[in-house]
């Protein structure tokens, strides 16, 4: 048996669009009211990256287990490595924050935005793909960026930064405003210059570096970013206006731009 169909019928529909923009692309930490009323604590998922256990000093595993012998909504783990408590009632909510203040954590929200923005991946030693450290190499490299960005004023702007131990990219870094992919044991190709909500990707702007390095190149390209940024315009966007060249792509750093 032989079937026809029309093609012209299934050209009536328009095509569908290739990405849908939600609006938020930003976590919203702290505590916040959602539409239907509910109260929404949100945390980062751990320090640096998505992970929920007891460190010393940092019991985050212990707190949410009280907390949830109590709560009566959802936990919910985002994209970006956090972890909501929500639909938190107005009875539940003093004794959440009392739990996450006996455990030291109710500051947990007031961080640079580069570490509220951080991405990385397992890598070594739990991953067998790994050439290069991602999580943990994630605290000491927010630490060396930190003391940048804080010499110049931006502690509290939001920069994507993203590691990960090899080109798969878990942890999404070729949507990072700064974005680092392992090579080798302390090497990483560092690509600039995406755009925050996602919808550009980086470029590559150097092939092979150490983090100690990628420190010291963007220091003054940093610099520049807190004097000469137009209105409102990402570190990302900063980048792929000011400092990429114009023929800089994913896998070619281009011909260099004069200073
Ligand atoms: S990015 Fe590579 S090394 Fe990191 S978790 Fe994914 S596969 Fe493993």
């Amino acid at each position: 048996m032989v079937f026809f169909f029309s093609c012209a019928a299934a050209m009536a529909f328009p095509p569908a669009p290739h990405y849908t923009l939600y609006g938020i692309v930003r976590d919203q930490v702290g505590q916040r009211v959602t539409a239907e009323g509910a109260e929404v604590v949100l945390l980062r998922g751990s320090a640096e990256i998505g992970r929920i256990v007891d460190k010393e000093g940092w019991p985050m595993k212990t707190a949410l287990r009280e907390i949830a012998e109590i709560h009566t909504g959802d936990f919910r783990l985002t994209p970006s490595q956090n972890l909501s408590i929500s639909g938190v009632t107005a009875e539940q909510k003093p004794h959440i924050e009392a739990i996450l203040a006996k455990h030291g954590l109710d500051k947990e929200n007031d961080r640079s935005g580069l570490r509220l923005n951080a991405l990385s991946r397992v890598a070594l030693p739990t991953c067998g793909l790994a050439l290069a450290e991602s999580e943990r190499a994630l605290p000491e490299t927010l630490e060396k960026f930190e003391a940048v960005l804080d010499e110049n004023g931006l502690r509290h702007d939001a920069i994507s930064i993203r590691i990960t131990g090899c080109p798969n990219g878990c942890a999404r870094p070729y949507l990072g405003e700064i974005g680092f992919v392992g090579k080798a044991p302390n090497k990483y190709a560092l690509y600039l210059g995406a755009r925050y909500d996602g919808t550009r990707l980086n470029r590559l702007f150097s092939p092979s570096t150490t983090i100690d390095g990628a420190v010291e190149m963007l220091r003054p390209i940093i610099k520049r970013y807190a004097l000469e940024r137009q209105s409102g315009e990402g570190f990302g966007d900063f980048c792929d206006r000011v400092i990429l060249p114009a023929d800089a792509t994913f896998h070619s750093v281009g011909t260099p731009v004069a200073a």
